[in-house]
């Protein structure tokens, strides 16, 4: 009884301490999954390396602040500072790697395509709208496609770890153009890195943020 009562103690300290945490999402596919589009070794670094240091960061810098415990869409919308720039990057990244899938549907349907060409003429003309955004970010960032309070979409690039949370706007679609996403398989071609990833975006990921409110 004695040890019962022990071992239940340490797994209730042991969940009071994860509580507090957050936890590093696994890749929803395999690492070799996308290539080769995105090699192994890139997502080997961007999972591993670069997520996860964001993380472990965050974990370490909200200890015992009011941000311990609060989930991570809280902290992103209401930090400041380098909690905010760990939490958002944790946020966006989660983002990112959820909307590739090796066996995508490689365009939108049904009501998403119909606002993506009330808002930019054609899917193509997004696409291009999109890829020129990517290519004019100086410096690190993102590139989003976002609905607007009215239901117009738009293309909105942002520096560093910045997110459409932080302006009111509902994030669809990201692309990662910090150096690390693609440094390893492109070097400096930023462009190509942009568009050999249109092949894994999973509309049918995109289309579910869509419909969710
Ligand atoms: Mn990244």
């Amino acid at each position: 009884m004695f040890l019962f009562t022990l071992i239940s103690a340490m797994l209730m300290t042991t969940d009071a301490t994860t509580e507090t945490r957050i936890e590093a999402k696994a890749l929803p596919y395999a690492y070799d999954a996308l290539a080769p589009a995105i090699s192994e070794e890139t997502l080997r670094y961007h999972h591993d390396k670069h997520y996860a240091g964001y993380v472990a960061k965050l974990n370490e810098l909200i200890v015992e602040t009011p941000y311990a415990g609060q989930a991570l869409e809280e902290i992103v919308r209401t930090a400041d500072g380098p909690i905010f720039n760990n939490a958002a990057q944790v946020w966006n990244h989660e983002f990112y790697f959820e909307e590739l899938s090796p066996s995508a549907q490689h365009e939108p349907t049904g009501a998403l395509a119909e606002a993506i060409d009330a808002s930019f003429g054609s899917f193509d003309a997004m696409k291009s709208e999109m890829a020129k955004a990517a290519a004019a970010l100086f410096g690190s960032g993102w590139v989003w496609l976002v609905e607007e309070a009215s239901g117009k979409l738009s293309i909105l690039p942002t520096h560093n770890a910045d997110t459409p949370l932080r302006h009111g706007l509902k994030p669809l679609l990201c692309l990662d153009v910090w150096e690390h996403a693609y440094y390893i398989d492109y070097r400096n071609r930023r462009a190509d890195a942009v568009a050999a990833t249109w092949d894994l975006v999973d509309w049918k990921a995109v289309e579910r943020r869509y419909r969710s409110r």
